[in-house]
């Protein structure tokens, strides 16, 4: 059976415990996934990171890591760069105690560049993380770049393959919303998300996959706002992408990032266990 976990970005909505411990509510609730944000800054310490691993492996619920919003890898401004790869080394340090399979980041923004030379500035400073991460003997970590929302923001899917193809210990993160709210609302139907699916296959050899879930509101340039699962009216449709995940048979992560987090991630989980059956 292929493994596909649910659960929220994010402190759950009810939960108002220590972060250390979070995981048994998750559990208790029925989900096994939780993505750890550290979007405004790593402040996580070294004792209450272990006591979350420990925690979430008792559990089994898959951990991950949001890393700080605030990365320009691609960004003109020396200073920009190297505050941004900083928080990714911050981040790898803090995946390691809390043991989080994944270390989700924004790669950065085009600004005045082509995208082509956005994605060598981009890849640049990777080469100074990857760096800098084995003098600090940090070598186990898997950075998970994420599609992105905004057409001024480096990370269409073609861009985050290219990343992860260039780069050992990369692995994707696909954000469906972003997706569709980047490409204005062009992901209508099964054969739309089955086209990304072979994608990922075709380029990346992947039968697993990190992933985002919400509904967003969009315009012309991308991004606007998250939604909650239940305005139907915004996008991306939820049971073409669920049907999509079954026919596959990968081992999906997929974490929930509506303003309802861990209750939108329990609907999305009923229904897909509906189509399971
Ligand atoms: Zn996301």
């Amino acid at each position: 059976m292929p493994q596909v976990r649910f659960g929220p970005a994010g402190r759950p909505m009810r939960y108002s415990g220590v972060t250390e411990l979070a995981c048994d509510y998750i559990r208790e609730i029925g989900l096994d996934a939780y993505e750890y944000q550290a979007t405004y800054g790593v402040k996580i310490k070294k004792q209450s990171g272990l006591r979350l691993k420990e925690n979430s492996r008792k559990n089994d619920v898959l951990l991950s890591m949001h890393a700080p919003y605030y990365i320009n890898l691609s960004s003109n401004k020396d200073d920009v760069v190297e505050r941004s790869i900083d928080r990714l080394l911050q981040s790898a340090r803090a995946a390691e105690w809390i043991g989080a399979y994944r270390i989700v980041f924004h790669p950065g923004f085009y600004t005045k560049y082509s995208p082509n030379e956005a994605m060598k500035r981009c890849q640049n400073s990777i080469d100074v993380l990857k760096e800098q991460l084995s003098s600090k003997g940090i070598n186990d970590y898997t950075f998970a770049p994420e599609t992105t929302g905004k057409k001024s923001q480096l990370g269409n899917l073609e861009e985050i393959i290219k990343i992860c193809q260039n780069n050992d210990n990369f692995a994707p993160t696909v954000d469906f919303a972003h997706l569709y709210a980047r490409s204005v609302g062009e992901i209508k139907d099964q054969d739309d998300y089955s086209r990304i699916f072979s994608k990922l296959e075709d380029e990346l050899g992947l039968k697993t996959l990190h992933s985002h879930f919400t509904r967003i509101e969009y315009t012309d340039k991308g991004e606007k706002k998250h939604h909650a699962l239940m305005e139907k009216n915004y996008g991306p449709p939820l049971e073409p992408l669920l049907k999509e995940i079954v026919e596959r048979g990968w081992d999906v992560t997929m974490i929930c990032e509506t303003p309802f987090r861990d209750e939108d991630a329990l609907l999305i989980q009923e229904e897909y266990r509906n189509i399971l059956n």
